[in-house]
């Protein structure tokens, strides 16, 4: 099996597996117990959320607040700073951002909210100056994606904090981070980023972990009330051996940093450059630079998206239509269409996603096989006229 689909989810780390296991079985003490036998979780804690602060690279670790997943760091964040600042009644964000965003937004909009929702060029990147018109004094918020989980594309979130705390600095600025995380460093603590919301099982933690940093001076109301844990921000007994697994993923990808920005890049863009090379009915959607390492997203003109899949994963290569939410259905991914990407290349547009984990036999093998599954596709394509002319005017 060939994973390639790493922006759905990654496999779990070997060193992460070991980490969670003790407190999966022996020390099972709730870790706000006062007994000795809770000291062991009660610092497993503490040592994860060392780590997740150098992670975000944040100053401290109250900066840090352990979450279910990404969606739940998005939703603390959002409706948490709303709540706090009832006077303002605007929000900017972008048409790219992921359900978990953009779905919290539709709500807020029938809460009574206007919501600006930016655009990006054909190239998947923001209209940063479409933005800065839209900022006014009514603005509580401003959300952008660091990375987008489709065509990886890193959007300018630090240059559009400082842009919106220098023109109007009560507004709040979140960053779903969930697909930059332990693709390119963060270094929060150098911004002026308010909350950055990040999820373990997109590197290499188990799903149902996630964290959101919290600049000090934002105020926020807890999703979830109850207990103190989390500093009474967000209640419910610790879950122990999934956070202590984050912190080990969190340590392990600033290990690797250096090899996802050159190893797991080198491999994307040789898939990449192998799979235009090869396949005349193929194109990229997005430039080739400002994007994480390991993402590429390929339009195949003239053939459905679903039909590739079926074949790659007969051949046992995963990868991924769309984002995994959206996939299954057969209504073209809105990042995509967000993008403009013509109608002859949006149903047939294919995101692989890499990780440290990804052989160069893996990527030499999709290499190989691409250029025929898609001579047996295009054979049974309804556009053999539209086919004919693009090999003859790609030179194939
Ligand atoms: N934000 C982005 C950009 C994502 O890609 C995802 C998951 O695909 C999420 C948020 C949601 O994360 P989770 O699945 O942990 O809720």
């Amino acid at each position: 099996m060939i994973y390639l689909d790493n922006n759905a989810t990654t496999a779990v780390d070997k060193k992460v597996y070991e980490e969670m296991l003790p407190y999966l079985y022996d020390e099972y003490a709730n870790p706000s117990s006062m007994y000795d036998f809770a000291k062991k979780p009660a610092s497993a804690i503490r040592e994860a959320r060392v780590k997740v602060r150098d992670f975000f690279g944040a100053k401290d670790e109250k900066e840090i607040f352990f979450t279910s997943c990404g969606s739940e760091s998005a939703n603390m964040a959002i409706k948490g700073v709303l709540n706090c600042n009832k006077e303002k009644h605007h929000i900017i964000t972008t048409k790219v951002e992921h359900p978990c965003v953009l779905n919290t937004y539709k709500w807020f909009e029938k809460q009574g909210y206007k919501v600006d929702y930016i655009g990006v060029n054909a190239h998947g990147e923001l209209d940063v100056e479409e933005l800065k018109e839209k900022l006014d004094k009514d603005t509580a918020l401003v959300s952008v994606m660091w990375a987008n989980n489709e065509t990886g594309v890193v959007h300018p979130v630090e240059e559009i904090a400082e842009y919106v705390k220098s023109n109007s600095p009560d507004t709040r600025v979140f960053v779903d981070g969930v697909q930059a995380a332990g693709k390119i460093p963060m270094n929060v603590k150098d911004t002026l980023i308010d909350m950055v919301g990040i999820s373990g099982h997109k590197f290499h933690a188990p799903k149902g972990i996630g964290a959101l940093y919290v600049k000090p001076d934002v105020r926020l109301t807890p999703l979830i009330n109850g207990g103190h844990q989390e500093r009474g921000m967000r209640a419910g007994t610790e879950n122990v051996p999934y956070i202590a697994g984050m912190g080990k993923a969190a340590e392990l990808a600033l290990d690797n940093m250096t090899y996802e920005l050159t190893e797991v890049k080198r491999l994307r863009d040789k898939l990449e450059s192998g799979i235009l090379k090869n396949v005349f009915n193929a194109r990229l959607n997005t430039s080739i630079s400002g994007r994480v390492p390991n993402t590429t997203n390929i339009g195949f003109e003239y053939v459905e998206g679903e039909l590739i899949l079926l074949h790659l994963s007969d051949i046992g290569v995963c990868a991924s239509s769309g984002s995994a939410c959206t996939s299954g259905s057969l209504e073209p991914s809105h990042v995509l269409r967000a993008m403009g990407i013509p109608f002859t290349a949006l149903h047939g547009s294919i995101r692989f996603s890499l990780s440290r984990y990804t052989k160069e036999s893996d990527i030499d093998y999709v290499i190989e096989k691409m250029p025929i599954i898609m001579d047996k596709l295009t054979k049974i394509s309804p556009f053999q006229t539209e086919l004919a002319e693009l090999k003859k005017r790609k030179g194939f």
